[in-house]
Order: C-alpha cells, then sequence, then structure tokens
C-alpha cells in the first residue's frame, strides 16, 4: 500500500496522547494535540514535556515542524483525516469506568467536525460497547448544530493502546502488533493507511530508539469494533494474572523452602510460558491493570457473568502490599514508631506516573499501624508532592536522609539509580540493617556481605 501523509488531532496529551502525536508528527503526518490543560499546552509549546518519558524531548524537538499543540478544538478537527480521542478513563466508585471526559471530548469533536470522512478512533480504554456509545454522541451531537455542514460523515473506530510507559515511544514505533476495529471499511482503510509507515518500517528510526535487529513488517490486526475494544482488556487482564499468578506461587515458593526466582525463571524460559510479566514482587500497579481488571469484571457483570481468575488476580495483588507490610511486622515485631524507608513512589520504574502505585498502599498501611515513613524517588518526587497531599510531608529529598536511623528500608520501585546505589555506604547509616527487596532484584548474598538482613517479599 502507498504511504499517504494525513491531517491528524489528538484529544488528550497525557501518557498516551503525547505520545501518539509525537509519534505521528515524527512519522510525517500533521498532527494538532488539543488538550484542555492551558499549563500542559503552554509546557508543550515552549518545547517542555509534562511527563517524565525517556526520549520524548527529542522527539518532541524532531517532530516539532509537524507538531502544534493547543487548547482549542476548533484548531484541530476541522479537516483532520483522523481524531484520536486519549482522554482518561478512571475508574468511577462502582468500578466501571468513568466516561464523563470520553463523553465531553466526543461532543466537542462532534461540534468541530466539518468536511467528507473524518475517523474518530478512541485510543482511551474503553468499556466494550463504547465505540457504538461514542458514535450515537457524536450524531446527536452533530445534529443539534445550526451550522453542520452537508456532506458531512465520520465514523468510529478502535485502536486500543499498548504502550508501557517508560518505553513509550519504542512501543509506539516498533509495536508487537497494531490493532484496529471497526464496523465501516473505509475508517479501517484509512487507519491502516495512517499506520503504513510503521507496519512496514519504511521510516528513519531516531538515533534514541534505534529499530530492533529482529522486527519485520508489524502484524496489523484488523477486526470488527467489539473485538478491538475486548483485545485491549482480554490483554491487559492476562498480563495482570501472570503477574499475579507468579506472586500467588511465590509466597507457596516461600512456605515449601524454594526460591522463587529459580522456578520463575525454569517456568519462564517455556516458550508457551515467556519469561516477561512473571517476576514476584510486590505486584502491579499503573493506571492500567487495577482499572482495566476492575472494568473486564464490571462489564462481565452486566451479562450476569462472573470472572473469578481475574478478580482472584486483584485479590492477589492486593494481598501482595499487606505481605510486603507483615514480612515488616515479622521482623521487627512492633511497626509503632519504627522508621521505614521506601525506595521508589513511582508505580515502576522509568515514569513519574504515580497512580495506583504500590508504595502509596505500603506507605498507609504502615502509617496505619504507627510506623513512621520515609519515601525517596529519583524522578517522581515533585508530582509526589504536588498529587499525594497527605503524603507528602513524608518524602525524602535524599537518599541519605531516608536511611538515616532506619528501622528497615523496602525497595519498591526497581530504578536503576536504586540498583547501582553504593548500598555500602548506607548500611551504617540504619539502625537495624533490615533490607526488604519488594522486586527480588538485589544480590542476597552481596547484601548480606554488607551487612544487610536481606528479605524478600517471597522468601
Ligand atoms: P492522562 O490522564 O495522562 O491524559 C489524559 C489527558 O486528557 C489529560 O492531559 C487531560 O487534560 C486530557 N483531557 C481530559 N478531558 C479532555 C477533553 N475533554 N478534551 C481534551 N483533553 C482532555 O491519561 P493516559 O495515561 O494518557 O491514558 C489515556 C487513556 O489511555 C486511558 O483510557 C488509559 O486507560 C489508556 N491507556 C493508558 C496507558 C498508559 O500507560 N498510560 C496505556 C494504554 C492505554
Amino acid at each position: 500500500m502507498e504511504e499517504r501523509y494525513m491531517k491528524v488531532c489528538v484529544v488528550g496529551t497525557g501518557y498516551v496522547g503525547l505520545t501518539t502525536g509525537v509519534s505521528l508528527a515524527f512519522l510525517g503526518h500533521q498532527v494538532t494535540c488539543v488538550d484542555l490543560d492551558q499549563h500542559k499546552v503552554d509546557m508543550l509549546n515552549g518545547g517542555r514535556c509534562p511527563i517524565y518519558e525517556p526520549g520524548m524531548d527529542e522527539l518532541l524537538a524532531e517532530a516539532a515542524g509537524n507538531l502544534t499543540f493547543t487548547t482549542s478544538y476548533s484548531d484541530g478537527v476541522p479537516g483532520a483525516d483522523v481524531v484520536f480521542v486519549a482522554v482518561q478513563t478512571p475508574s468511577a466508585p462502582d468500578g466501571s469506568p468513568d466516561l464523563r471526559y470520553l463523553r465531553s471530548a466526543a461532543e466537542s469533536v462532534a461540534g468541530n467536525l466539518d468536511h467528507d470522512f473524518t475517523v474518530v478512533v478512541n485510543k482511551s480504554t474503553v468499556p466494550i460497547g463504547s465505540g457504538n456509545w461514542v458514535d450515537a454522541i457524536l450524531r446527536e451531537s452533530f445534529a443539534q448544530r445550526a451550522d453542520r455542514p452537508a456532506g458531512c460523515e465520520f465514523s468510529v473506530a478502535s485502536n486500543p493502546e499498548f504502550l508501557r510507559e517508560g518505553n513509550a515511544i519504542h512501543d509506539t514505533l516498533f509495536p508487537d502488533r497494531i490493532v484496529i476495529g471497526s464496523d465501516n471499511p473505509r475508517s479501517l482503510e484509512v487507519l491502516n493507511q495512517l499506520y503504513r509507515p510503521i507496519i512496514n518500517q519504511t521510516f528513519t528510526a531516531p538515533s534514541f530508539s534505534p529499530r530492533p535487529d529482529d522486527i519485520g513488517a508489524v502484524p496489523l490486526v484488523s477486526t470488527d469494533l467489539a473485538s478491538a475494544e475486548l483485545i485491549k482488556y482480554a490483554a491487559n487482564a492476562f498480563l495482570a494474572l501472570k503477574i499475579s499468578y507468579a506472586n500467588e506461587i511465590g509466597q507457596l515458593a516461600a512456605k515449601v523452602g524454594a526460591d522463587i526466582t529459580e522456578v520463575t525463571r525454569g517456568m519462564g524460559l517455556d516458550q508457551r510460558i515467556g519469561s516477561r510479566f512473571l517476576q514476584a514482587g510486590v505486584g502491579w500497579g499503573g493506571s492500567c491493570f487495577g482499572k482495566d481488571t476492575k472494568a473486564l469484571i464490571a462489564t462481565a457483570a452486566e451479562y450476569n457473568y462472573s470472572m473469578p481468575i481475574v478478580q482472584a488476580a486483584r485479590e492477589v495483588n492486593d494481598r501482595q502490599r499487606l505481605i510486603a507490610v507483615e514480612r515488616l511486622q515479622d521482623e521487627l515485631r512492633i511497626l509503632k514508631g519504627r522508621k521505614i524507608g521506601l525506595l521508589g513512589v513511582a508505580f515502576k520504574p522509568n515514569t513519574d506516573d504515580l497512580r495506583d502505585s504500590p508504595s502509596l498502599d505500603i506507605a498507609n498501611l504502615l502509617l496505619a499501624r504507627g510506623a513512621r515513613v520515609r519515601l525517596h524517588d529519583p524522578i517522581a518526587g515533585e508530582r509526589f508532592k504536588r498529587e499525594q497531599p497527605d503524603l507528602a510531608p513524608y518524602f525524602s529529598d535524599t537518599i541519605d536522609a531516608l536511611f538515616d536511623d532506619c528501622d528497615a528500608v523496602v525497595l519498591v520501585t526497581e530504578w536503576a539509580q536504586y540498583l547501582e546505589l553504593d548500598w555500602s555506604k548506607f548500611v551504617g547509616l540504619m539502625r537495624t540493617p533490615i533490607l526488604l527487596d519488594g522486586r527480588h532484584v538485589l544480590d542476597a548474598d552481596r547484601m548480606a556481605r554488607l551487612g544487610y538482613k536481606y528479605l524478600a517479599i517471597a522468601g
């Protein structure tokens, strides 16, 4: 298929929307990113990235000629071949996704559609059936416009996002697959065209994110709307339950005296299983697994169907956070008054995202038991102080201050900065040198040699 550059609008410039917009602009498409957050738009127009994502600053600079940021839909939607909607879809109190941002974005898009054919793409993770729901909102809002142009057509498609924060650019330019879903063949055709440079890998890779040696043509899964929507939830829930399975086996390993890292290594080398997402530790966090597993269960409930496997994955994950606290309690006996340091507040390394981070729960559980908590993070500190005002007073700006007079330290987020720490320097600062490795990433023998009492979550 011949490559053609398109006019693209991306609504929402968070982790997903920004990566999508900047990557498509880098590939040669003309992209306008719309976000209601004036501060974000101002930062981006000033060439500054509002999130921490490795390589994003460089890609922003390289794509600048094809990229505009605005708060106004009328700057981006008119004339666009494709409008991506990448707004947040957090959980509502009942577990179902809160779709008010999506509704508002769809209404604003409908108010600005102006030409013969626009594909409106749900890139947000939305419950199965949301494509039809967005289509209905678009049609209702469009019909209410006094100024609606004649001959203006549009159609809704789903293009779920699989990027990992911290690897967002690599995952977008070199994905395992691209999934597009629509009940309108013309929409599928447009999206197939839009993604040709990635599918065929015809672009020059950025210097900071070289093309993997083994990548060939990227598989395109072109399907109906409902299937594309379900693929996203089914994939995320599977990854979540893979981690929870490793954690469930990890607790059994500890009881029978087996080494969980050996067990998961032995399992993961089986190609039918694979080693990724199979590490035992304090469990998953982040904006997606928790809310997407909840949403999948809520969708099933609408059909009077239960999902015990997904439910169990959630319960095991919650339990891991408690187990971390109980490991400390077993060791220290009394948590009241103890100073516990948590290394890492981001939900995983290479991101400043704190959403559903295990650290937050562990800190709150420890505080509820009377411990004195200190937290540290090499990157996410400023966001933490802004977004977590209740925990902000417990943040340590330096690692020394965290270790000083500490009764135990927990490695919660496996940042490279922590793995490379001069651990010998800190052991002497602690009151009792208890080190709980929440990710099974430190060398237990070395830590013991340095004088730490090394504990693992499973073991
Ligand atoms: P985010 O909160 O980082 O970004 C959302 C952005 O949308 C914000 O900048 C917000 O200001 C903007 N916004 C909200 N309402 C708007 C409106 N009406 N008009 C214009 N802008 C608006 O969210 P995110 O992490 O990028 O996630 C977006 C979606 O992608 C979610 O559905 C999420 O589940 C899904 N997803 C996220 C990831 C991830 O790793 N973060 C991965 C895959 C899928």
